[in-house]
């Protein structure tokens, strides 16, 4: 890359160049405006060709964590590494390493287990990511999901606007925008060969859910109310792909639509815990005025001043007991949506926003969809979408209230909630949920012996059989503790000289680094309980004296 100076008007302008191979010529394409002057040019320059792994990250504080430092800590410890890297990368899209996807898959998990094992009225689905192009066409996406490109005039960068911020909002820079048209978001592909037609690529997942509710009806035994899940890709066309996970073109959507008879207004499942639940929440009344101030309030007060119905309330109540279960509810918001930005489907929508330590973001919401998408189908397939109620003895078509999770988004909440650099230890602490934790515990010979080594190995393949467990022979033992500190494995299992002799192993905590002794033949229940908090660590076993000087 290099940079090239350009005279236009009088005027100098700096941009940074790069030569690529078109067949047999190279051509040297422009990548970025750098600037006015030289000094400028050169600054963002450095800022652009900079690599990702020199930035020295290690020793800083969590609060200051910014998204390219969450970015260069997620690759170089394996969680998530840049699509297509060794073509350049491709803008919008990541991979999932081998630690990333373990988190990721527990995540889901867990999810799973809250919102369709532990409920009884809410049935899972895995639905096919392209569907039938009159789908789109009923949902609406096809004529209203657009949005709108723009290029600052004054920094020239390129970002989208939604329709009803045009005009109304300006660049970060202070800059005007300059109007380029309007695109859709939906991912276009061409379905067979010889007569080939066309469709697309989901944006969400919900039409999926939507298109199987009749047959959900009909075949599994269920009565109003009730939902239908799905975790799953999701594609859209994002005009300027940006800040890592947050704003890509490939992402992970955990939605269900939960299907109510349309005059039922009352919630039976609403009890204490949902009523009483406190939580921020920025209304639409204080946006209005142009201002952003929080104000604790409960479940029941949102209902009381009429924000959302009961349903919708419960719902959202459940969202945020899981946010609370994985950790992440401390700083969690929540932000009503006002008229103007509603989405055509919608006639309520709260957004649940994350303060991450670089801002905050939308890590998931929920819309009341009314009977809209339903209708939609009705008129597009000319298939009846009512559905006989038992209970009503009338056939109705039930409105939907949808919750909605960002899975990737999530992910990363988890990693900057538990990212601690620890001053003592030298290194960074991820702590992580231990049954979230993409490896639950590490085992270790404390030297390299024989007798140590088969002890160790035997425990390993041992505990393999039930939990996701690696092996480490390498390095010294404070090494082989902080490498796993930072990956946020919950539990170290040391075989020591006393191991031989009393057949047992101790257990370092990662979170204090405390340890106890246990018996290898109760290891794997221990273990077992501790993941689960099920059990206090200190009470798992004997407390010991740290033997070996960690540092
Ligand atoms: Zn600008």
């Amino acid at each position: 890359m290099f940079i090239i100076k350009k005279k236009i008007a009088g005027k100098d302008y700096f941009y940074a160049r790069e030569s690529k191979r078109d067949g047999k010529k190279v051509k040297a394409i422009t990548v970025a405006y750098l600037g006015k002057t030289k000094k400028e040019a050169e600054e963002n320059f450095r800022r652009l060709t900079i690599k990702p792994e020199e930035k020295p990250i290690e020793k800083k504080e969590t609060k200051s964590l910014t998204i390219e430092e969450l970015a260069t800590f997620c690759k170089r410890k394996g969680f998530v590494f840049k699509s297509s890297e060794i073509y350049g990368g491709l803008s919008g899209f990541w991979d999932y390493g081998p630690l990333g996807v373990e988190l990721f898959n527990n995540i889901k998990q867990d999810f799973w287990k809250f919102f369709v094992h532990e409920k009884e009225n809410i049935l899972g689905i895995d639905a096919s990511i392209i569907s039938h192009p009159k789908t789109w066409e009923a949902s609406g996406h096809v004529n209203n999901f657009n949005d709108v490109a723009v290029i600052c005039k004054k920094c020239k960068k390129a970002t989208k606007l939604d329709k009803n911020e045009i005009g109304k909002k300006k660049c970060s820079c202070g800059g005007e925008y300059e109007l380029q048209g309007e695109f859709n978001l939906m991912f276009k592909t061409k379905i067979g060969s010889l007569n080939p037609i066309e469709s697309y690529l989901r944006p969400e997942t919900a039409q999926g859910m939507f298109l199987n509710f009749k047959q959900i009806y009909e075949t599994c035994r269920v009565k109003l109310p009730f939902g239908i899940l799905q975790i799953g890709k999701c594609f859209r066309n994002e005009i300027a792909p940006r800040d890592f996970l947050f704003r890509d073109r490939e992402f992970t959507i955990a939605e269900f639509e939960f299907f109510i008879h349309p005059d039922e207004d009352k919630c039976n499942l609403l009890d204490e815990k949902h009523l009483k639940l406190k939580l921020k929440l920025l209304d639409k009344e204080t946006q209005e005025q142009g201002k952003e101030d929080l104000r604790e309030t409960t479940i029941e007060q949102m209902i009381k001043e009429k924000r959302l119905i009961e349903w919708h309330a419960y719902w959202l109540a459940e969202q945020l007991l899981w946010f609370k279960k994985i950790g992440l509810f401390e700083k969690i918001k929540v932000r009503e949506h006002l008229k103007s930005e509603l989405s055509h489907y919608s006639s309520a929508t709260f957004d649940i926003d994350y303060e991450f330590p670089f801002g905050s973001m939308e890590i998931a919401g929920i819309a009341n969809r009314g009977q809209y998408d339903l209708k939609q189908h009705e008129k597009f397939s000319n298939e009846k979408m009512e559905i006989f109620d038992e209970s009503t003895k009338a056939k109705v078509i039930p409105k939907v209230i949808e919750p909605t999770f960002g899975i990737d988004r999530i992910f990363l909440a988890l990693i900057c909630k538990g990212y601690e650099y620890d001053a003592k230890r030298e290194n960074i602490v991820l702590k992580i949920p231990s049954y979230l934790a993409p490896i639950k515990a590490a085992i270790f010979p404390i030297v390299k012996n024989e007798e140590f080594e088969k002890m160790a190995k035997d425990i390993y393949f041992e505990l393999k059989k039930d939990f996701n467990v690696v092996y480490d022979t390498g390095s010294s033992i404070g090494r082989r503790y902080s490498r796993q500190d930072e990956i946020g494995t919950p539990y170290c299992i040391t075989i020591d000289g006393d191991s031989i002799k009393n057949k047992d192993v101790t257990i370092r905590n990662r979170d204090d680094t405390k340890q106890i002794r246990v018996k290898i033949k109760d290891l794997k229940e221990i273990l077992r309980k501790l993941i689960n908090n099920e059990i206090e660590f200190e009470k798992a076993g004997k407390i010991v004296e740290t033997r070996v000087k960690e540092f």
